[in-house]
This record gives structure tokens, C-alpha cells and sequence, in this order.
């Protein structure tokens, strides 16, 4: 089995999640007593999420980066940034190293066209909604048509992500504003809509919206699953 390079703590609360579904599809694969083999590197997301709304994007490149090399020197085999909004540096990360980076954008682009689904909605941070990096990706590479939220329900969701649910703030009134977010790209379309932010299955699950969801934290983790238990690098993602 592969070691996998988790850059987590942004917030710590979403990286739980993976380090249980990671070490869960290791043991639904393996059986008995068979789990991960996980370096985790886990940052102090104070300071990022300062530098994330100062837009200082290079200087968390660089301290990303140097995360990402401390995992490859460890022994790590590839690395799994545990969040949606810190992958737009993730080509200044894959530059630094010389192991594989799995991409959340492209585990989920697959889901999606696994899925059949080829217009999607997107709720994540504004920096993941509103920038290139995330929606551009999933078009370019997998042909999907991403529709995001109108300005207030951004701002909305983008201020729950960081006001609640990164401090382990589960709250009834944004669960249903939440589905009313998702409710409405459904009727604008939507097949299905992205939970494109690691903490946002913490608050709203399939068994709440009839509207089809795509989970990252999920996803990316099978990802990793998969990656740690492929017989060789080449096998990454696909
Ligand atoms: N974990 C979140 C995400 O997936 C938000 C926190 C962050 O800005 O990294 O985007």
C-alpha cells in the first residue's frame, strides 16, 4: 500500500472526515485489521485564512509547498490537499514536488461524468465559486457547465463555511438555507450540485434534498483510496 500526504487543518474539522473515510475504503478494500498509511501534516488555519482574505495567495503557496516537500521527504507517495479553496495554488504545489498531487477538482469532474452529469451546481467558498481555478478546470477538463449562486446566497454560504461550520458550528437555520441554495440551482438546471467545500457534508446530507449531491471530502478520499492501493504511480487517479 501507498502512503498518502495529507495536507489537512483547513479547517481540522473537514480533515477528520477524510482521515475516517481514507482509513474506512482502505479497510472495506482490505478487511481485518488493514488501514491507511497517512502522513498528516496539519497547518494552523488562523494565519491562512487571514492570508486567504488578504488575497496573499503566493505566500500560502509557499508555505503549502513546503508542507507538500516535508510529506515527500517523510515518504509520502502522493499528496492530498484536504480542502477545495487552498487547490488554487495547488500547480505551485505539484511544481515542488516530484510526487503526484490527486486533484479534487479532477476526482470530481470524474464522479460527475461517471454520473452522466454534465451542468452542475457549485457551493464552496466565494474563492472556489468565483475564481477560475476550481469551475474552469471542470470545464475545460471534463466538459461540465458549473452554475454557481447569485451574489447574497454566496456570501451566505461563504460566511457559514467560515463562521460556523470550520469552527464545528452545526446550525438547523443554515441547513435549511443551505437547501434552499441548492433547491434553487436545481430549478436553474443543476443535475447536481458539488458540496465543493470539505466542511459542508457536516451540514447538509443526500437524505435532506432530493437534489443529487457531490460530496468532495468523499470523493477526494475514494480518490486517495484508490491511488494507495493502485499497483503502480502511474495509476494516480484513473
Ligand atoms: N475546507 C474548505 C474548502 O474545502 C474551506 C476552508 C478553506 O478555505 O480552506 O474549501
Amino acid at each position: 500500500m501507498k502512503k498518502l500526504g495529507l495536507i489537512g487543518g483547513m479547517s481540522w474539522e473537514s480533515t477528520v472526515s477524510y482521515y475516517q473515510a481514507i482509513n474506512r475504503g482502505v479497510n472495506d478494500a482490505l478487511g481485518g485489521l488493514h488501514s491507511a498509511s497517512i502522513l498528516l501534516s496539519s497547518v494552523d488555519f488562523a494565519p491562512i485564512e487571514q492570508l486567504q482574505h488578504q488575497g496573499k495567495w503566493d505566500d500560502m503557496a509557499r508555505m503549502l509547498s513546503d508542507e507538500a516537500k516535508r510529506l515527500e521527504n517523510a515518504g509520502a507517495s502522493a499528496i492530498v490537499i484536504c480542502t477545495n479553496t487552498m487547490h488554487k495554488v495547488a500547480p505551485q504545489i505539484e511544481e515542488a514536488v516530484s510526487i503526484p498531487l490527486l486533484h479534487i477538482a479532477d476526482a470530481t469532474g470524474k464522479a460527475l461524468q461517471e454520473a452522466g452529469v454534465s451542468t452542475v451546481g457549485l457551493l464552496g467558498t466565494q474563492f472556489t465559486m468565483e475564481q477560475p481555478f476550481y469551475t474552469e478546470r471542470l470545464k475545460e477538463k471534463f466538459g461540465i457547465k458549473v452554475l454557481i449562486p447569485n451574489t447574497s446566497q454566496r456570501q451566505l454560504v461563504h460566511n457559514i463555511i467560515y463562521e460556523q461550520l470550520c469552527k464545528g458550528v452545526i446550525c438547523v437555520k443554515s441547513r435549511s438555507a443551505y437547501i434552499d441554495v441548492i433547491s434553487a440551482l436545481s430549478e436553474q438546471g443543476a443535475q447536481g450540485v458539488i458540496l465543493g467545500c470539505t466542511e459542508i457534508a457536516l451540514l447538509v446530507q443526500q437524505s435532506q434534498t432530493p437534489v443529487r449531491l457531490f460530496d468532495t471530502t468523499s470523493i477526494h478520499a475514494q480518490a486517495a483510496v484508490k491511488f494507495a492501493l493502485s499497483q503502480n504511480s502511474k495509476d494516480r487517479q484513473d
